[in-house]
């Protein structure tokens, strides 16, 4: 959620972070804001509600000079989206300024003890009790040591922060700091860089560093970065790594919304997973660090995730079922972490999965699977992200940036990620034969070209996407693997269109959502030619007779289904089922894109949400 950049160099800090906001807005936001501090030690920052492009605005008038400084965009949590609550936020004495992602659970606590002591807020924010607690410690026992003054101030704070600090006393200094919320620097010989993603560090380095929960990291203009863990010793080698792609990967291209953009890039997503992944002994997997006897021994899979990523282990666990026949429960990281009575086995596996790596209940969840015994394994889209750190083996999808909020390219590059740890599973429990996990495989590399051929399908989502025109409210029909493809895809037109979806197994429908419909009224049925097609064909007859106008995803020479319904979404043959809620979902994330944008809508930054959700 929102993000945090700083810098401290020989260059005038304010356009890099203006730019650097700018990349970080996928992340969702609803306010921004930057200071700077000049060498002679004044501090000047601006900052508003709304998007960067209005700071930027606002900046290009007031003109902040400063070789150092902070910027943050904010999502709020503690205090309406107002120019006032928006960071950075300043002590009383207005010499240091803080920006903070994250949440001060104490903060009503620490407000009233400051108060008490004489200090005045004037933002209804948690953050603000930071600057002050730093002002107090400055002002004490950390005299003369701003990041000594950080680290105190820290050790009174209970919740999750990421924290950038510049103070007019130390006019070339940047203090960062961090618990629970991601944080990266990365010196260069303009200056030294901290950021809450690597999203914006691309443009300026390849190589970041990580800060763990709690190190101090105090940056200088010589591009020099001096780290201290929470003992206050120096960390001598912190973990680092290589940004594995460049800048212009977190550019648009020749596309209009980066959704657009990774939507299109799905093909060429799963090529790179499947690249290197078949081996002599079948599917190298060498990140599960287990061995072939403790992965047979695997007698029971949780599944851990959050939204889109939820919907990929709705898909896994079938996957894993069918495959490796190891049973396997999916749970809403939220819900999990407050089931007290979770089961495990003795060999139990916990497989989390988050694209950010950062979903803040996510890792909760997978810290408690630890604390149970469990080994877990995380599947993620970010290198160095917080569930791979954490996890005892983490698989990255490789997708590349993913900047929209809607995930689209992370979710059929997951599934397949989880399919291959479960052809993993199958041979070394005995399962399948190595004969058996190659065909699979094989079958996989069919999915780049399946998918290409949805894609040169487009103008049947365009088209189908003006039946949702001037509704308020839609249903999403599938069966078996196709009822998650119908959550996916109701999940994606909610997000970016505002249009009421509700999704359903197709069986389901007559239990209650049936109700809804009358003339006009749209359904979505996912209906590909499978073991169950017959039945979800009987549900799509059971709403036309209602006046529903039905949109169907199904296979290619469906006559039966091309009849009926007002709208086919064609897809080609596939050669497993499995194959097939990764191309289906194609044709859904398209149709959501296109009704969103007939509405007016944003489809990369859609109201209210955040791209990676660093708060339970
Ligand atoms: N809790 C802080 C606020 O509401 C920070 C929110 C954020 O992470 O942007 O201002």
């Amino acid at each position: 959620m929102c993000g945090v950049v700083g810098y401290t160099g020989i260059n005038q800090a304010a356009p890099w972070l203006l730019d650097g906001l700018q990349t970080l807005e996928y992340r969702g936001y609803d306010s921004a804001g930057i200071q700077v501090v000049s060498p002679s030690g004044n501090l000047h920052g601006v900052k508003c509600a709304g998007r960067v492009a209005t700071l930027r605005e606002r900046a290009a008038s007031a003109n902040p000079v400063g070789t150092c400084g902070i910027g943050h965009t904010r999502w709020a949590t503690h205090g309406a989206p107002t120019d006032r609550n928006a960071h950075p936020h300043l002590d009383g004495t207005g010499r240091i300024a803080v920006v903070h992602n994250g949440i001060i659970e104490n903060f009503q606590e620490l407000r009233r003890e400051l108060m008490a002591a004489g200090h005045t807020f004037a933002s209804d924010t948690d953050t603000e009790v930071i600057p002050h607690l730093i002002q107090e410690a400055l002002d004490g026992p950390a005299k003369g040591d701003l990041a000594l003054a950080v680290r105190n101030a820290a050790d009174r704070l209970e919740g999750s922060w990421a924290l950038g600090v510049i103070c007019a006393d130390f006019p070339g200094t940047l203090v960062c700091t961090r618990n629970g919320s991601p944080l990266v620097v990365a010196t260069t010989e303009d200056g030294a860089y901290a950021a809450s993603d690597v999203m914006p560090l691309a443009s300026v380095t390849s190589h970041v560093l990580q800060l763990n929960d709690y190190d101090v990291a105090t940056l200088r203009a010589d591009g020099s970065i001096e780290i201290r863990d929470r003992n206050w010793r120096p960390v001598e080698s912190p973990s680092s790594f290589d940004i594995d792609w460049d800048a212009s990967a977190a550019k648009m291209g020749g596309y209009s919304d980066f959704m657009a953009k990774e939507i299109g890039e799905q093909p060429e997503a799963i090529e790179r997973l499947l690249a290197g992944r078949l081996g002599e002994h079948g599917i190298e997997l060498d990140e599960l660090s287990l061995s072939r006897e403790e992965l047979a021994a695997i007698d029971k899979i949780v599944i851990i995730a959050c939204g889109t990523s939820y919907h990929v282990g709705l898909v896994a666990k079938t996957a894993i079922e069918r495959w490796a026949k190891v049973p396997v429960d999916v749970e809403y990281a939220s819900e999990f972490n407050y089931n007290e009575d979770y089961l495990v086995t003795d060999h139990t596996m916990c497989l989390v999965i988050t694209q950010s790596g950062e979903t803040a209940d996510t890792l909760s969840a997978a810290r408690r699977m630890r604390g149970m015994g469990c080994n877990v394994f995380a599947i993620t889209n970010v290198l160095g992200s917080t569930a791979a750190r954490e996890a005892d083996g983490a698989l990255y999808i490789q997708a590349g940036p993913e900047i929209a909020v809607a995930s689209t390219k992370a979710y059929t590059a997951q599934m397949v990620a989880s399919y291959l740890l479960a052809l993993r599973l199958a041979l070394a429990n005995g399962k399948m034969t190595l004969a058996e996990v190659q065909k699979h495989f094989h079958e996989f590399e069919q999915l780049p070209d399946l998918m290409r051929e949805v894609l040169s399908r487009r103008w049947q989502d365009k088209q189908a996407a003006a039946r949702f025109r001037d509704k308020t409210s839609s249903l999403f029909l599938g069966r078996n693997v196709s009822a998650t493809t119908a959550y996916e895809g109701a999940l994606k037109l909610k997000e970016i269109s505002y249009l009421h979806a509700e999704a359903y197994p197709s069986g389901e429908m007559k239990h209650g959502p049936i109700s809804l419909i009358e003339s006009g009224f749209p359904v979505v049925a996912v209906v590909p030619a499978d073991h169950v097609h017959d039945k979800t064909v009987s549900n799509i007859q059971e709403c036309l007779a209602r006046g529903a106008v039905v949109v169907a995803v199904a296979t290619d020479g469906d006559e039966k289904v091309a009849k009926m319904c007002q709208e086919v979404l064609w897809i080609p043959q596939c050669p497993d089922q499995l194959l097939v809620p990764a191309i289906s979902v194609i044709h859904l994330q398209m149709l959501a894109r296109y009704v969103a944008r007939d509405r007016g809508y944003d489809v990369d930054k859609p109201r209210n949400l955040a791209k990676s959700v660093t708060v339970e």
